[in-house]
C-alpha cells in the first residue's frame, strides 16, 4: 500500500465515522464514484446492504458470482430481489475452457479429495470471476460482520485488502445477528429460505452446511478439511 493511498484510507475512515450506514455508503459512492462495487451472495446481511442502496438510489453497482453450484433457493432469492428493486444483478461466471479442464481431469466432486483441488476448484468458479468482476474498481463493499470471524480476530469497517488491490468497506461490521433480523422483517426483504434451516454464509451447495448455536461461522464451509485459525480467517475472507 502506497503511502497515498494509506493517506486517503485514514482520511475517509476519518470522514465516515460518526455516519449511519446509508449515508457513509453515500458518500463512499460519492468519493469512489464509477469505481465502487458490491458483492452479494444474496445472504442476510446482503440483503439489508442491497435494500440501503437500492432505496436510497446509492450508485454502487451490484454483482454476484455464479460459481455454477449454487442452491437452488439462491436463485430463487436473486430473482426475487430483481423484481422488488426492479434492476437486473450482474452475475460473473466461471471461464468456460478452465472448469471442462478441472472437471474433465478432476471430476465433479474434485473438492472432496483434497485441500489443493478444493483451492483450485474457488479459483476458477469464485476467485477468477471475483477478479475480472473488480478490475477498474478500487472500493469492494462486503457483508461481512464481527460475528463471522474466529474468535479474537478483529478487521476494520474500511481496510485494504492487498490481495485483491482495492479498499473493502464493511458496514454492517458491528451489526449483530439480531439487528440484521429484524431489518429483513421490518423491510420485508426477500430473503434465502436456507437461513431457516441454520444456514448462515450460503455459497456453493456441496460446501455448506447449516450450523448448530454455538458451533462458529466457518463450520459453515469446508467442514471435511482441518483448519487452522489463519486459515479459518481465511475461509471467511474468501466469502466476502
Ligand atoms: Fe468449488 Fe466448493 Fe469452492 Fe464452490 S465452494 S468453488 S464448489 S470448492
Amino acid at each position: 500500500m502506497t503511502y497515498a493511498s494509506e493517506f486517503k484510507l485514514n482520511t475517509i475512515t476519518h470522514q465516515i465515522s460518526g455516519l449511519n450506514e446509508t449515508d457513509a455508503l453515500a458518500l463512499l459512492a460519492h468519493v469512489f464514484k464509477g469505481e465502487i462495487i458490491f458483492s452479494t451472495s444474496f445472504n442476510l446481511e446482503d440483503q439489508v446492504i442491497t435494500d440501503m442502496i437500492h432505496r436510497n438510489n446509492i450508485p454502487v453497482e451490484i454483482f454476484t458470482i455464479d460459481t455454477g453450484r449454487l442452491f437452488e433457493e439462491i436463485y430463487h432469492v436473486w430473482s426475487r430481489t430483481n423484481r422488488k428493486y426492479n434492476t437486473a444483478i450482474k452475475a460473473y461466471y466461471p471461464q468456460f475452457n478452465n472448469l471442462q479442464e478441472f472437471i474433465e481431469a478432476n471430476g465433479p466432486d474434485a473438492f472432496y479429495e483434497s485441500k489443493q483441488l478444493r483451492k483450485e476448484c474457488c479459483f476458477i468458479r469464485k476467485i477468477e470471476p471475483l477478479q475480472r468482476a473488480l478490475k477498474g474498481k478500487s472500493l469492494l463493499v462486503t457483508g461481512l460482520r464481527l460475528e463471522h470471524l474466529p474468535e479474537g480476530r478483529s478487521v476494520e469497517e474500511l481496510e485494504w485488502d492487498a490481495i485483491n488491490q482495492v479498499t473493502k468497506y464493511h458496514p454492517l461490521l458491528y451489526w449483530t445477528t439480531e439487528q440484521v433480523s429484524s431489518f429483513i422483517y421490518d423491510n420485508n426483504i426477500p430473503y434465502n429460505a436456507l437461513h431457516n434451516k441454520g444456514f448462515v454464509n450460503i455459497g456453493c451447495a456441496p460446501c455448506t452446511r447449516g450450523i448448530k448455536p454455538g458451533e462458529p461461522y466457518s463450520a459453515a464451509n469446508w467442514w471435511w478439511e482441518q483448519k487452522s485459525v489463519t486459515e479459518k480467517t481465511n475461509a471467511v475472507y474468501a466469502l466476502y
